[in-house]
């Protein structure tokens, strides 16, 4: 898939201006259109790739302003050097991780203005996927990395259980309109898990049937909303009846811990395969 600037549909009046770049197999680098006449300049959400974001950059006449980096991995900082030898621009990143030249460490409730952009974003601190993992927040819009999937949510590589959950509660407290720019396109997989964890819920097997049809025609199945993952991602639905069963039904007993019992689902999802 070649760069992708267009505008993200839905892209009403107010509402942010996103557009997607694709990298690797299946990373989206998202770049943030500045508001009303400073359209063309961009900050770039996690890329992971310089090539593809030039790319982008140039074929949309659009300047790079900023760098945001949700975590250290590198397929979500890996392009940040070479993005600055075409552009020294300010790097915002975790505190607590090593991020190649960030010039701005962030922490919980850190405000991000970008004068450039005229824009501002809150920081959340969300580990689970890592230690220091961070998510941006602001006009109705979260970058979360590799926290929040659609219809899943991140391998647990530095992190525990109970981290996760708070971190993932901390997501699910935002607006239900808010819309999810995640990390990677990994939805239709990941809603095969759901359809094992949730077998009756309806929601899942009809919001299958519309990512397939996507996925078939080469489109992004994100951003997606909170409201929707409240209704289909079984990680953010583990204390309601039907996902803490399943997971009592996977160790044979009844779990009272909710973290414990998120452990369960998150554990049973790293050995499945659909
Ligand atoms: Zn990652
Ligand atoms: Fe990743």
């Amino acid at each position: 898939m070649g760069p992708d600037s267009r505008p993200a549909a839905g892209d009403a009046q107010g509402a942010l201006s996103v557009s997607r770049v694709p990298a690797f197999a299946d990373n989206y680098i998202w770049l943030i259109h500045g508001a009303g006449p400073r359209r063309g300049r961009v900050a770039v959400v996690d890329p992971g790739e310089a090539r593809p974001v030039l790319a982008a950059l140039k074929a949309g006449g659009l300047t790079l302003d900023t760098i945001l980096i949700t975590h250290h991995h590198a397929d979500h900082c890996g392009g940040v050097e070479a993005l600055l030898d075409h552009a020294e621009v300010p790097v915002f990143g975790p505190a607590g991780e090593h991020i190649p030249g960030r010039t701005a460490p962030l922490v919980e409730g850190a405000q991000v203005v970008l004068a450039g952009l005229g824009l501002n974003f809150r920081v959340l601190d969300i580990p689970g996927h890592t230690a220091g993992h961070i998510a941006y927040v602001g006009h109705g819009a979260l970058f979360c990395g590799d926290t929040l999937f659609s219809a899943g949510c991140g391998r647990l590589f530095e992190g525990t259980p109970p981290q996760m959950l708070a971190s993932l509660d901390k997501l699910a407290a935002l607006p239900a309109a808010t819309r999810v720019y995640c990390g990677h396109e990994y939805t239709a997989q990941n809603l095969k898990f759901a359809a094992a964890v949730e077998p009756g819920n309806a929601e899942v097997h009809a919001y299958t049937a519309e990512v397939t049809a996507k996925r078939e025609a080469n489109a992004a199945t994100l951003p997606s909303t909170l409201g929707l993952e409240m209704r289909i991602n079984p990680f953010l639905r583990t204390r309601l009846v039907a996902v803490r069963a399943a997971a009592n039904a996977r160790v044979g007993r009844a779990l009272t811990d909710d973290a414990e019992a998120f452990g369960v689902i998150r554990e049973w999802k790293d050995g499945f395969r659909a």
